[in-house]
């Protein structure tokens, strides 16, 4: 399958190169004329329509191998906002929702827009996943005043869904995964990250992540009865009569996005693991530099991750600008960590931070994309490491 590889370059790649951080290649709708040729002529352009729903099955019976169900959203924050407000009640119990301060302001705005507060927890040293003594520590301190429990899949890294299905269960405090950039990980077993979830576990099909189309979400779990509530609250909380029987909202995938998720499904396996091979050259490349653990066999990445050593956390801002200067584009994710954003120093409570803190400072995000040869990594790596003795 042709997926805009460029050909094997010598080890010289052209020092005028750019390299941005990230390189969006979502299916070519102009490569598509036939198939939107045929939208039109169905007449259905939204509403779960026709690829819509050969999407949802199609992505059960590849990604999930038969197991569970699933629902298309618009976007994966709304997803998360579905899957909350259905898992809490209208009106939930408890007033916070657990989280790590270490991803992405999504999960926490949507938390907000269910009318909860965020709790921020600590994240594991080594995997960069929620720390699980850190979370149970505020379950303890918080009890019944935590109303979910969100963890995030951080960089697509596979949470350890049995614990958190056991801690929801003793704890009687619902659960939802943000599994945003996790589409085409793949579990230490080899399963679909998420597959046999039985809460929900919620997805991301924007451009920016390893599954990428334009913009658009799943939301996936094992009971099909949930996803069919989850469905209505998706299209206004109206039942097949059109009356309104819950509370809904309009987060529904077009038939046109649906369109572009259905070809990146056919090639996510290869550019899932393509991406990770990147990753485990950058980590041979840079061999003084801290990696992520992966807790699972794949993660499906957006950018290549490392930590810079511990004195040069005061350079990062230098290495990025001389790392720019040179043509290549890098960041920080997730670095200011959400407890440092303005907005939710006022509207949300933090318990300790101090990995996190530490972790986010030395941050550094490279360029990982379907485009990018290893002669691209090389050339990026030995860029890196001279901005690094620079600095
Ligand atoms: C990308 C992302 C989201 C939001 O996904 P959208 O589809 O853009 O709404 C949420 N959480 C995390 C961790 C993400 O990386």
């Amino acid at each position: 399958m042709e997926i805009g590889i460029s050909p094997v370059q010598s080890p010289l790649v052209s020092p005028a190169l750019h390299i941005p951080l990230l390189a969006p290649r979502p299916p070519r709708l102009s490569a598509l004329g036939h198939e939107l040729e045929e939208i039109e002529q169905s007449g259905q352009f939204s509403n779960f329509g026709p690829v819509n729903s050969r999407f949802e099955s199609e992505i059960i019976s590849k990604m999930f191998r038969g197991t569970g169900a699933c629902v298309t959203v618009a976007n994966a924050t709304l997803g998360l906002m579905l899957a909350i407000k259905q898992a809490t009640g209208w009106r939930p119990r408890g007033k916070y929702a657990l989280m790590p301060s270490f991803t992405f302001t999504a999960t926490a705005q949507a938390a907000l827009w269910c009318g909860l507060t965020p709790l921020f927890c600590d994240i594991d040293r080594d995997t960069w996943l929620p720390d699980a003594a850190a979370e149970e520590a505020l379950l303890r301190q918080y009890g019944e005043d935590v109303a979910v429990i969100m963890p995030n899949a951080t960089y697509g890294n596979c949470l350890d869904l049995a614990r958190y299905e056991q801690l929801s269960r003793e704890s009687g405090i619902p659960l939802v995964i943000d599994a945003a950039a996790g589409l085409g990980s793949l579990q230490m077993n080899g399963d679909a990250f998420g597959r046999g979830s039985t809460a929900p576990a919620v997805f991301s099909m924007h451009a920016t992540k390893c599954f990428a189309t334009g913009e658009g979400g799943l939301i996936y779990c094992t009971d099909p009865e949930r996803i069919a509530t989850l469905r209505r609250m998706a299209g206004f909380g109206l039942d097949a009569a059109r009356i309104t029987v819950m509370p809904g909202i309009n987060a529904k995938l077009s038939e046109v996005s649906a369109l572009q998720a259905l070809e990146k499904l056919q090639e996510i396996g290869l550019i899932a693991r393509r991406r990770a091979a990147l990753q485990r050259l950058y980590a041979r490349l840079l061999p003084g530099f801290t990696f992520q653990i992966l807790a699972g066999r794949q993660s499906a990445l957006q950018f290549a991750s490392v930590l810079l050593p511990n004195h040069l956390r005061p350079k990062r801002a230098q290495i990025l600008i001389e790392l720019a200067r040179q043509g290549i584009g890098a960041g920080h994710y997730f670095s200011p960590h959400l407890a440092e954003h303005p907005y939710y120093r006022e509207h949300a409570v933090s318990g300790r931070l101090e990995v996190t803190q530490e972790i986010s400072e030395r941050m550094i995000s490279l360029p990982i994309s379907d485009k990018l040869t290893k002669a691209h990594v090389h050339h990026i790596c030995s860029l890196f490491i001279h901005a690094c003795r620079e600095a």
